[in-house]
This record gives structure tokens, sequence and C-alpha cells, in this order.
């Protein structure tokens, strides 16, 4: 099998890749300067991981963060990949232990902050090392247009530039702004890069916009409804947040707080106790957020309307990383407005209220808006092929219109047929939208005419329209199969002599766990792991991987290695321990 597809396998436990990481991985590879633009938990950390691992030399991660540094290690580190990190709360003995094992081969990635290059020795000492890649991750940094310009970031160039041998130099951002991609190329001056831009939809966002609600009543609603789960409910001020928090602890809830006001070892405090699960209720405002990788994050609830759309995106996408259904509820009540307004007059710079102005009233408009809620956000981030209509906001969901699928449902039924019955929902929906992955590859299924014609349509909608395709009998399931599809007379009129596909999409908005108490003591067991070993719970494993235990019941070592997100080195280290959980 493919390289890169083993180490996704092995040290991953993956077994394929989302939009853009496989292009992007091979280009790496082959030598070239690469530019991956994936929105926040898109995977981009795979996308320069899986080359440093298969590289000779070693690999320089250049991140803005210092907080995400040790998370970043520990996690290649439980993956079974060798990585250090070097920053300014170590002592000098500690880096200079770290160089040593750097050169001598034992470090395949090492992390560092730009700061760093501020030094000319410690420069010195990297230029002795073998070096193959050096990664920037959060590129946007070096733009002044950006919203988070760290200075450090343009001495990057002159130190490539001052390496005998240049390594492949790869970025990474989640920007979407045109001016900021070009600085970006520009100012670490990459070489005619490959570039991948993807797209910005996260289908597994469910966004929902609740209007003049009783807002105490809604909060706690949700809050109950979420039991376990983690969630941020975000705040227009710092009053706000103490207020709400303040209600909600009186009331009994085990909730956290962040804002700006309080001091760093409550910050610090609040923080810990939410990514160690020990409360899974935070209630902030925008400051809270930069610096968390924390992929379970099941809702985020908008007690005010942001000021703007970029920053309502940037905050959603705090949900769900891990690909798993997380829910966005936005409250909007009109009377917000005002203060809304009056924020903005009394911090924007003179030159910049009207534009801020401008921008809250698109804010407002995406609030008030009956069309669907994702598309009008993907529009107002200059997406081209945003499609009007998702299936998974809740515009989309109330509307009770009949739709025409046949040519979706064509497209999706003629795929069947050319890959001969042979697949379940999941290949099936990669093959549509034109992904890679190792049977894809293997199978030859990018050689097929459908292979990518529905590369438009997200994989969530793709598989909501395969659901009620088979609910409405125009496809079946091949019998002792749980997904593979199958195809009946009413597929072939469908695909043949013009019977029309008119439906409403059934939707799946909710996670799929068969057995709660099974997954509550996964659950439980992953936390008291984690404190044990004192590292976060995600590190050990993402929900998804708990999910997939939980429905799949595995009973052996090989029916474990199956499940996603568990790679060789995890297996050695929890196998046993989970197969005798399963015994319960
Ligand atoms: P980004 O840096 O783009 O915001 P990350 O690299 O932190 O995203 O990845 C987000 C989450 O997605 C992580 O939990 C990661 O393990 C998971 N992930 C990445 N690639 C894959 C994949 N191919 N299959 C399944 N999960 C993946
Ligand atoms: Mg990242
Ligand atoms: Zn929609």
């Amino acid at each position: 099998m493919n390289v890169v597809f083993e180490a996704l396998k092995r040290y991953y436990g993956y077994s394929s890749f989302r939009e853009g990481q496989y292009e992007i991985i091979t280009n790496i590879l082959r030598g070239r300067d690469s530019f991956g633009v994936l929105p926040t938990g898109g995977g981009k950390s795979i996308c320069y991981q899986i080359p440093a691992v298969i590289f000779k030399g070693m690999t320089i991660v250049i991140s803005p963060l210092i907080a995400l540094m040790k998370d970043q290690v520990d996690n290649l580190d439980y993956n079974g990949i060798p990585a250090q990190y070097i920053n300014s709360s170590q002592s000098l003995e500690e880096i200079d232990n770290i160089i040593l094992k750097c050169k001598s081969g034992e470090v395949k990635l090492l992390y560092i902050a730009p700061e760093r290059l501020e030094n000319e020795f410690f420069k010195k000492q990297l230029r002795r090392l073998n070096i193959s890649q050096i990664a920037i991750d959060e590129a946007h940094c070096v733009s002044l247009w950006g919203h988070d310009f760290r200075k450090s970031y343009r001495e990057i160039a002159p130190f490539i530039n001052s390496l005998s041998n240049r390594p492949v130099i790869t970025a990474f951002t989640a920007t979407a702004t045109e001016v900021v991609r070009e600085d970006i190329i520009k100012l670490l001056e990459l070489r005619n890069p490959y570039k991948y831009f993807g797209s910005f939809d996260r289908d597994n966002l469910i966004i929902s916009v609740h209007i003049e609600e009783d807002k105490l009543e809604f909060v706690k609603d949700i809050i109950r409804e979420n039991e376990g789960n983690a969630g941020i409910i975000y705040c227009a001020t710092r009053k706000e947040v103490d207020g709400l928090y303040y209600y909600l602890k009186d009331l009994g809830y085990d909730v956290g707080k962040y804002h700006g006001g309080l001091k760093d070892n409550e910050k610090v405090y609040y923080q810990e106790e939410f990514l160690k699960e020990n409360i899974n209720v935070m209630i902030a405002t925008n400051a809270f957020g930069m610096g968390i990788d924390k992929p379970n994050v099941r809702y985020i609830l908008h007690f005010t309307i942001p000021k703007n759309i970029e920053s309502y995106y940037q905050e959603i996408g705090r949900a769900g990383r891990d690909g798993e259904i997380s829910k966005c509820y936005l409250l909007f009540n009109r009377s917000d407005i005002r203060t809304l307004e009056y924020l903005i007059y009394t911090t924007a710079s003179l030159n910049r209220k009207e534009v801020e102005i401008s921008k809250l009233q698109r804010m407002i408009d995406l609030c008030e808006s009956k069309e669907c809620y994702r598309a009008f956000v993907l529009n107002y981030f200059g997406e081209q092929n945003a499609r009007d209509y998702c299936n998974s906001c809740s515009n989309c969901l109330s509307n009770e219109e009949l739709r025409d699928y046949t040519i979706e449902a064509q497209k999706i039924l003629s795929c069947v047929y050319r890959s001969r019955e042979k697949y379940g929902i999941s290949v099936l929906v990669d093959v549509l939208r034109g992904m890679s992955g190792p049977k894809i590859a293997s199978d030859g299924l990018n050689k097929l005419t459908t292979y990518g014609i529905m590369k438009d349509y997200s994989s969530k909608f793709i598989r909501d329209l395969i659901k009620t395709l088979l609910d409405l009998g125009y496809v079946d399931l091949k019998e002792g199969t749980y997904s593979m599809l199958k195809l009946n007379d009413k597929s072939y009129k469908v695909l043949k002599s013009g019977l029309k596909v008119i439906c409403k999409l059934t939707d799946d908005l909710e996670v799929k766990i068969l057995n709660k108490d099974l997954f509550d003591s996964l659950r439980l067991w992953r936390k008291d792991r984690a404190m044990k070993e004192g590292i976060k719970p995600y590190i050990i494993f993402s929900d998804s991987t708990l999910i997939e235990i939980t429905n799949k019941h595995p009973k052996n070592k090989e029916e474990l290695l199956s499940i996603r997100g568990i790679g060789e080195k995890k297996f050695e280290k929890y196998g046993e321990e989970l197969l005798n959980l399963m015994k319960i």
C-alpha cells in the first residue's frame, strides 16, 4: 500500500483523508513548496506531519501559540511520532538537551515559537540540523492585514534564506481573505507553491437562528439537552458574561467563565477545567477560543449576536473540529442591536466605524434571512459554488417544500451502478465527491465516470439524500450488510425512464450513539486516564473514536484497529483495557 495511506493508518488510525489532505501531502513529498488553506478543524496538522514522518530529515514547525505546543506534541507522542517543542517556558539546559536529541535524529518534528528566530545563537544551532521541511502554521500571522499579525513571522524568510540547503517550505492557515493569502506567499517567499484552497463549508455544524426567545430559558434548555457535552456560550460584554455566569451558577449549573477582565490565574484555571472536562459549559467573550484545539466542543450558543459574520464564523468554527455533528445556536433579539452599535461606537477607531457598522448590518441581515443561512455565510466569504440549500440549517430544515432531486439521485444511483454495487455509503460519498482514499486508489474507483461528479455537494448532503432514497425505496440495502447499496426496479426507472425523485430530505442531526451507558463509561474512563497521565482527555481518544467503539463494540485486536483514531501505538497502550471494558 502507498506509504502515505500506511502512515495515516498506522499513526493516526484513520483510513481516509479529508478534503485536500492527500493532494497537499503528495506535493510536499515531491519537494514542492505548498500552501494549504483549509477551514478550522479541516485537518491541517496532518498535512505537514505525515510528510515529516516520511522525510529522512526533520521538520521544524513554526507555531504562534505556546499553549498549543504541548498539546500538539502530546498528540504526536501518543500517536507514536517523536516530537519536541522549544519555547520561552524552558530553561537553557532543557533546550540544549532537545537540540542534542534533534542532532541525533531522534526527533521528527520540532515545534518552535517564531520569536526563537530572533535569537542568533539559536538560529546557528538550527542551521546544523538536517532539516527536510519547515512548516508554518497559522501562516496569516505574517501579514499585517490579518487579525493577529506577529512581528517575528517576518524573520522566517530571512532564516530560510540563510540555510545552505533549502528545505521544502509549507504554510497553513484558515484565512479566507485574498490579500492575506497573497501576502503569505510573498512574505514567506514560497517558490512556485502548490496551492490548495478548500471550501469553507463545515457541513457538520448545524446552524440555527432563534428570534426573540426568552434567552435565559433557552440557555437552560440547551445546557440540559447537552448534558455531558462541552459547549461555549458567547456573550457580547464582560458584564454579560458575569451576569449569566452567576445566574447559572446560582441555579446549580457547573459553568466556567472567561473574559479579558479576569486575572491571568483565573483565566488559566477556567480554561484548564474546561479542557480537562471538569466543567462542560464555558461562558465567555470572544477573548476565549484562540489557542483552543479541543476537538469535541459539541455546541456554541451566541447569547448575543456577534459584531460581524467573520467573528460569527470563527466562533462557531470552534465546535466540531472532530467532524461530528455540532450545534450552533444564535439568539437574536432586535434590542441587542443597540448594545452592539454602542460597542462599535465606543471601541472602533474613527475611520473603522462606518465599516464596522455595515458589517454589523450584514450580520443582522443574516439573522433575518429567510434563505439558507449557510449559503448566506459562504456567499459573504465569496465562495463561488455555495449551494442555496443545505438541509442542515434552521431555515432549510423548517422549509416544508418538496424539491426535485432527480438529477442528484441519478448521479448517486449511477455511481452505485458503475461501482457494481460493491461499496457502502462512505466509499460512495467519497467517490462522488472525488476524494482520495486507499480503497479508491487500490480499486481504481477514481477512474469511474462518476468520480467527483458531486464535488460541489457536502458529504452530509449526499449522505442525507442517500438515506432519503433508501427510506423512500428508490434503492435498497444489500441483504446482510449495513450500508452496501443495491439497485432495484425503482432505481432503474429513475436512471432510465424518467421517474422523478421529488421529496423532502431526511435529516440526520443527532450523533448516533447506540448505547449511551457504554459511551458514558468510556468517557469516564478517558477522563480518568487523562488525569493520571497528566494530559487532556481528547489526546487519548476523540469523541468520534469513542462513539465508533460504542457502536461497533469491537471484540478483538483486528476490530479495534479498524476503528477510526486507533493507530498502532494507541492500540498497544489501551487496546487491552478497552477490550476489557467491552466485556462489561
Ligand atoms: P486544523 O489545524 O485544520 O484546525 P487539526 O489538524 O487540528 O485541524 O485537525 C482537527 C481534527 O480533525 C483533529 O482531531 C484530527 O485528528 C482530525 N482529523 C484530521 N484529519 C483527519 C482524517 N483524515 N480523518 C479523521 N479525522 C481527521
Ligand atoms: Mg491547526
Ligand atoms: Zn441551509
